[in-house]
């Protein structure tokens, strides 16, 4: 009998469920994807991935396929296969995903929150190939990631290791969604970044963010900046002036062999990365200065293949 060496990694998130078949080279061999049922509530939306997994996986002989990985917000209990609470998803409290999704499917079933699924993603196909030690981070809605440290994921307590987001960048910053003030999320985060922008552009009818109102966002100001807008080019710089302060920490805890940067943010990489370098260089101590900080590799598909690599007959 052949082992399998096909997957099905679901990024469960709170606009879209998505689905990958995923071989053991982390090729995307088939996807789908669905707006999230949010009203439904989880059984719907367990119905919705039921669905994702059999239009995937259509047409695979049963013994090619290892299982279903799930890629989901924390915090989430990921040794008991338990959904803690989704804040984008109201209900999904005490949601024991993985016992519901093996009695409906019957194959292995893991779950991974989706900062670390991203982290391994990345560490197999990805910007982290080959290393032993590094740092992914997600810059998008909020801030996640996970660690790589010796070889082998850092889980931590209750496998809650790597809420990157919440350590404190600013104590006397901006409220975070968990309820701390200050947070590296609260500061950084995507969100933190169109909020500023709209801000500061309400104040500036010279910029061309001035007219876009309530839409401005972080991806505009990433265009703005590109078309040599002014405000947008000191809203970008002091975005990498926050994400650099923050990484720097991630480099004196962890001494990883680089920093891997995802997330919607992660689009503007190449604006970003002066600042953030200049902010490496003066806060470092000097060991710590010369670790590249590089974009992901995967883009959105991280979590998805990360999620995917859990349930293949591999090492993680
Ligand atoms: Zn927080």
């Amino acid at each position: 009998m052949t082992s399998p060496t096909l997957a099905v990694g679901i990024d469960l998130g709170g606009t879209q469920v998505r689905a990958a078949l995923i071989d053991a080279q982390g090729a995307l061999l088939a996807r789908a994807a669905t707006r999230t049922d949010i009203a439904g509530g989880p059984r719907a939306v367990l119905r919705q991935i039921e669905g994702l997994y059999a239009e995937v996986g259509r047409g695979v002989d049963p013994a090619a396929l290892a299982g279903l990985g799930v890629s989901a917000p924390g915090p989430l209990d990921s040794e008991t296969g338990v959904v803690l609470g989704i804040p984008t998803l109201p209900g999904w409290v005490d949601i024991p995903i993985v016992a519901w999704l093996h009695e409906a499917l019957r194959v292995p079933v893991t779950l991974e929150n989706d900062g670390v699924a991203a982290a391994i993603g990345e560490w197999h196909f990805g910007a982290g190939r080959g290393l032993s030690d590094f740092v992914y981070v997600t810059v998008s809605t909020g801030i996640g990631g996970g660690v790589i440290a010796d070889g082998r994921v850092l889980r931590g307590r209750r496998r809650l290791a790597a809420h990157l987001g919440h350590m404190t960048t600013a104590p006397e910053g901006e409220v975070c969604l968990c309820g701390n003030r200050g947070c590296w999320e609260a500061q950084a985060s995507g969100t933190a970044f169109g909020d500023r922008a709209r801000r500061l552009a309400a104040l500036a009818p010279d910029s061309a963010l001035h007219a876009l109102g309530a839409a401005v966002d972080a991806q505009r100001v990433i265009d703005a900046a590109r078309g040599g807008d002014a405000l947008a080019g000191q809203l970008v710089a002091h975005e990498a002036e926050l994400l650099g302060i923050g990484i720097v920490s991630l480099l004196h805890l962890f001494s990883p062999q680089a920093v891997v940067i995802g997330g919607g943010v992660s689009a503007g990489f190449d604006l970003l990365h002066p600042g953030i370098q200049a902010q490496v260089q003066a806060r470092a101590m000097p060991p710590f200065r010369e670790v590249p900080v590089v974009a992901a590799q995967l883009g959105p598909n991280s979590g998805l293949v990360g999620a995917a690599c859990l349930v293949l007959p591999r090492a993680t």
